[in-house]
């Protein structure tokens, strides 16, 4: 070990798990690039503003969680804590709205930053794969993404997870239903920060997680009672569409998420073995998030999926994802000559496209042997002194166990043939 370790609240991804991270990145954004979802990449950074803005005041994420920074030039930036706003500003900076070819459909894959206390599935530094779908307004784009989020879950073998549904209805109810639900709050025995919260963010009460503050919400008006009928019709039409799509769901009114910027469809993914931080992803419709940050109207809907608590689930379900052998071939020179000749026939398979490695440092033949086993490769090629002036290596199958020598010069071609 060095002297240095990595920060608190972060962890290092090394082979061999960082292989499954990968796979999950891949599993997650599949989907979406078979649905016409583009690949968007944004600076780790942003102006601290936007996120001011455009993830809320009054959220844990900005109040608490945000890495702030000044720079030497006076600018005042902060790491990115979430996707959804840096990419509907980018999606603005580059006018992709203008294009004439709504929604835009976005997808990315990063690194996000919250400091937040660690415990066992919340870092400080985490991954999401999210997508967005900007400026249309239509129940089948809320339904396609949450379809797809459970495809993705699906592909990788995940079942115990469970998909929480909620309107949080639009700027004509919600108002109504704030105050309503901000008179019922006021009358509670709470403390000071909370009693602070019903007057900037009321809806988070609800999402409090501690049994006093739950108890006295039995009788707590219901936001589905206040849902005007344009944002009903539009709830039963997302509920109607995830239905025939065979996809499980659960209507959880108290569903409210930490962001001020959502508006109707709001839904989170739970995995129920996964403890207290049991949200593998969630997401919703974000209606006015582009007016809030300088844009047009533009109504959206998107969702990020935390790479890291995925991996946790996968590990809790003990799912084991089929992950071929990166190599194929490996090959073990024995002598000075061979090291020459193999490693020729190494470069030569991999410029064929056959995944190929070597045994360097000019190990024994015990050692090497060990290295290829490892190696998960299909087939080793050993060659010493008596084989190269027979001109032939010896190829061996590492299944069968089966050996047979192969003219030098058609190696390649051989194990090309081979591996299809
Ligand atoms: P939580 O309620 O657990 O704090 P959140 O509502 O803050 O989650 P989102 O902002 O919706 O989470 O982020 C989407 C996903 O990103 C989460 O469902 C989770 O899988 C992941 N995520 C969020 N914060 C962290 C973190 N600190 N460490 C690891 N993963 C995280
Ligand atoms: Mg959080």
């Amino acid at each position: 070990m060095s002297t240095f370790q990595a920060p608190k609240g972060t962890y290092d991804l090394t082979p061999p798990r960082s292989a499954t991270f990968l796979a999950v990145r891949e599993a997650i954004s599949a989907p979406l690039r078979d649905s016409g979802y583009g690949y968007i990449e944004t600076p780790g950074f942003e102006n601290v503003e936007l996120f001011a803005r455009g993830v809320g005041e009054s959220t844990d994420i900005v109040t608490k969680e945000m890495y702030t920074l000044t720079t030497k030039g006076g600018d005042q930036l902060a790491l990115r804590p979430e996707g959804t706003a840096s990419v509907l500003r980018a999606a603005l900076e580059a006018n992709l709205h203008k294009a004439g070819n709504l929604p835009v459909k976005l997808w990315y894959s990063g690194s996000y930053y919250r400091y937040e206390r660690p415990q066992a599935g919340r870092y400080r530094h985490f991954s999401q794969v999210g997508a967005e779908a900007i400026g249309t307004e239509d129940p089948a784009l809320d339904a396609e993404l949450i379809i797809l989020a459970d495809q993705a879950y699906r592909s990788l073998g995940l079942r115990q997870f469970r998909i929480l549904l909620n309107s949080l209805g639009d700027k004509e109810c919600r108002p109504v239903y704030r105050e309503a639900l901000q008179t019922f709050l006021r009358d509670l025995d709470l403390d000071e920060e909370t009693r602070r919260r019903i007057e900037i963010n009321p809806l988070r009460v609800l999402d409090d997680k501690r049994a006093d503050v739950q108890k006295q919400l039995t009788d707590v008006p219901k936001l589905r009672d206040y849902l005007c009928d344009a944002c009903k019709a539009y709830h039963e039409e997302v509920r109607a569409l995830i239905t025939a799509a065979g996809v499980a769901f659960e209507d959880d009114e108290k569903l409210v998420r930490g962001l001020d910027y959502y508006t109707r469809t709001t839904f989170e993914f739970v995995h129920d073995g996964l403890g207290s931080q049991s949200a593998v992803g969630g997401g919703g419709r974000y209606d006015g998030l582009s007016e809030m940050i300088g844009g047009p109207e533009l109504p959206s809907v998107g969702w990020a999926l935390g790479v890291d608590r995925t991996v946790l689930a996968l590990e809790a379900e003990g799912v084991e994802l089929d992950l071929p052998a990166t190599t194929s071939v490996y090959a073990v020179p024995l002598g000075e000559e061979a090291r020459r000749v193999l490693f020729g026939v190494v470069t030569e398979l991999r410029r064929a496209g056959v995944a190929a490695d070597f045994a360097f440092g000019g190990r024994g033949l015990k050692g090497a042997m060990k290295s290829a086993n490892r190696s998960g490769a299909r087939y080793t090629l050993v060659a010493g002194e008596r084989d190269l002036a027979e001109g032939v290596v010896q190829l061996k199958d590492m299944e069968s166990g089966e050996q047979t020598a192969v003219p030098l010069t058609e190696a390649a071609a051989e194990l090309a043939k081979r591996l299809g």
